[in-house]
């Protein structure tokens, strides 16, 4: 079993505290969701837990099976394990899909470990097969000219392809149609297991019926405020964020 841990952790932009003391213990074998309002710092949380340079922490730990996550690179916390989907995936012009997954994959290896061109082939044909991907995805230039909905597929295809300890999802179901929706969380399925945890940052339970989370968080103002199971994303749903923060206490 592993796990990451995010402990009172807080999180500048320029002058401006965004995230303002965050707790969190994911394992393996687990699927946190967090939820929250907009511009309540999800996605600074992803950034600063990937080690985006814009994000200055200023205070608190991440740890991965103890290790200090913060000393390190960003490629150095891929090959750790951990795995990004970003909110909007950047366009790479000059490389493509299947180039950029096979460099990914051998990053995490050995020099005498590599994966053989036959296996990565073998490997993607499957991968691409269950997320319902055109063959030629994997020879067009990483996301340049990819749909909103082909962006995040692709995602997924990285996530599979990498196999990550903990994948980090900042909204993968926006923009999403309901066939691309249920497509993208066959994928995530697929990497349940006691090898992968992961943490889904959604605005909508929608998602949720498809991956189940074990653990709900709701964040606000820059911290966890509540945290419970599959049923919490429920109730968000029925009675909005308005209210749970007048049971909490917090202006909002
Ligand atoms: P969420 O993902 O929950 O919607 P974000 O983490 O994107 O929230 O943003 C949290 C706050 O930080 C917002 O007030 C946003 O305007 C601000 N912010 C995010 N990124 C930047 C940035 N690069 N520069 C300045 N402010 C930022
Ligand atoms: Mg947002
Ligand atoms: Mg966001």
């Amino acid at each position: 079993m592993s796990t990451l841990e995010i402990k009172n952790l807080h999180v500048r932009i320029e002058d401006k505290e965004i995230l303002k003391g965050v707790n969190l213990v994911i394992n393996t074998n687990e699927i946190h969701a967090i939820m929250g309002p907009n511009g309540t710092g999800k996605s600074t949380l992803s950034a600063a837990i990937m080690g985006n340079p814009s994000y200055e922490v200023t205070e608190g730990e991440i740890l991965f099976d103890g290790q200090n996550v913060l000393e390190l690179e960003v490629d150095e916390r891929a090959r750790l394990g951990l795995f990004l989907a970003m909110q909007y995936p950047s366009e790479i012009p000059g490389i493509t899909n299947a180039e950029f997954m096979r460099a990914a994959i051998n990053s995490k290896r050995a020099e005498d470990d590599k994966i053989s061109v036959m296996d990565f082939l073998k490997k993607l044909d499957q991968n691409m097969e269950l997320l319902n991907m055109k063959e030629e995805m994997a020879e067009r230039y990483l996301n340049e000219g990819f749909s909103g909905g082909e962006k995040k597929r692709n995602e997924i295809l990285q996530l599979l392809m990498m196999e990550p300890t903990f994948a980090i999802l900042d909204e993968i179901d926006s923009g999403l149609d309901i066939d691309a929706l249920k497509v993208v969380s066959k994928g995530v399925n697929a990497m349940r297991g006691d090898k992968f945890g992961a943490l889904i940052i959604t605005h909508y339970q929608r998602l949720l019926d498809y991956i189940t989370p074990d653990v709900v968080h709701i964040m606000m103002e820059g911290r966890v405020v509540l945290t419970g199971d599959a049923e919490l994303a429920k109730r968000l749903e029925k009675e909005g964020y308005a209210k749970i923060a007048e049971e909490l206490g917090i202006e909002y």
